[in-house]
């Protein structure tokens, strides 16, 4: 049995919740969707909020939203999910990457600073792991450089920074709602932001570009509609919504218990040596979307891709989050990014190394990999020998 490096909670609340909603009239666009939206935007302390089919998704309609267009460029980190990169190629831009911070891995704001140039439209900073970056200082380069801040939240659904919830940080801020991230919907994402324009552009765009709903027309007994620019079916159904209202219930316990197991590992590696956790910014109160270790292959003596394979074959389910993204062909090729334009988060990409962390993890869970890890790095001699 391995155990995963994150899996998703469900209860008997949950799937009541979804089979109510499909003995109803509306299977999608009704009433389960406006509540999942209020709910989300008055957790997070936001105006707007817009439900779409996935967090990608939820990207491409919030760079929609800000206007981006052929050339315009858009800076963000390479230590992310290629969909946070391919979003803005989706609307014509261009993906400007900037490094990283060595010890937290968030968007670096001097970095930022340094790739602006006169076609930078926007900021797009990844909360990575779960927790958010520093958007004090990404703000006050945004407003002096008249540029839009967007957060890709897709890892920090339920984290604050300086007691104020990540959704109400940026412009414009994206959650996912995949199995492995905070809450789930099976698929599915959310777009908050302050600005009802935005919201608005969001609306029609997850709508084919149609000013108004199936169930608005059938309110007013017309046939008629409009489509006033291009746009996508991005639509979430009622019943993943449904699941999405019941799950939400529970976010704050299972960030907590997440919070728990982070704990729990780090004080472990005070006596495991070459084994270090990423460093976490004062005021932050981090989601654990990830537990990310970094290993230093000469201090412990053994390397990240031996560590990896190890910990697999003895049933830790570990992965590795993420391959640059600037090093994947298709930006090498189609953007001429490549090895040299982020050290920072190209050497942070050899040494990384994702431990599994989800609500119900159990203590003995932990232990496991904890030990399984000590034990590994204990005998590395024995193990590149083949003897272990
Ligand atoms: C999961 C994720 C996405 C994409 O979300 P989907 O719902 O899977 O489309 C985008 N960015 C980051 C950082 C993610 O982790």
């Amino acid at each position: 049995m391995m155990i995963p490096y994150g899996r998703h909670s469900l209860d008997a609340a949950d799937i009541a919740a979804v089979v109510d909603t499909l003995q109803s009239d509306w299977l999608t666009t009704g009433a389960k969707v406006q509540e999942f939206e209020q709910a989300v935007a008055q957790l997070v302390s936001a105006r707007e909020a817009v439900a779409v089919s996935n967090g990608t998704a939820g990207l491409h309609c919030a760079l929609h939203a800000v206007g981006i267009q052929l050339g315009d460029e858009v800076i963000l980190p390479p230590l992310t999910f290629v969909a946070t990169a391919n979003a803005v190629v989706m609307c014509g831009g261009v993906p400007v990457f900037a490094d990283v911070d060595p010890e937290t891995l968030l968007l670096d704001p001097q970095a930022v600073e340094d790739k602006v140039t006169p076609r930078t439209k926007a900021i797009l900073a990844v909360d990575f792991a779960g927790q958010p970056c520093d958007y004090q200082t990404l703000r006050s380069i945004a407003d002096r450089r008249d540029l839009v801040l967007i957060a890709d939240a897709c890892h920090s659904l339920g984290a604050t920074l300086n007691g104020r919830p990540v959704g109400s940080l940026a412009d414009l801020t994206i959650f996912s709602f995949h199995p492995v991230k905070a809450i789930t919907t099976g698929e599915g994402g959310m777009i908050v932001t302050n600005h009802p324009e935005y919201a608005q552009r969001m609306r029609i765009f997850r709508n084919h570009g149609i000013t108004s709903t199936l169930k608005e027309r059938e309110a007013k007994q017309t046939w008629e509609y409009q489509m006033i620019r291009l746009g996508m079916n991005y639509r979430l159904t009622d019943f993943q919504c449904a699941l999405g209202i019941s799950q939400l219930n529970k976010l704050q316990e299972w960030v907590t218990r997440r919070q728990a197991h982070a704990a729990h590992y780090d004080k472990a590696w005070s006596s495991v040596p070459g084994i270090h956790p990423l460093r976490t910014r004062a005021g932050v109160s981090h989601a654990y979307h990830l537990y990310v270790i970094r290993v230093d292959q000469h201090v412990c003596g053994i390397d990240r891709g031996a560590l990896f394979s190890l910990l697999r074959e003895r049933g830790v389910g570990v992965q590795v989050h993420y391959i640059p993204v600037h090093l994947q062909p298709y930006y090498r090729e189609e953007f001429g990014a490549g090895l040299g334009c982020c050290p920072h988060a190209e050497s942070a990409y050899e040494s990384i190394l994702s431990l599994p962390i989800f609500p119900m993890l159990k203590n003995e869970e932990i232990d496991k990999v904890i030990g399984t890890i000590q034990d590994l790095v204990t005998h590395h001699d024995l193990v590149s020998a083949g003897v272990a």
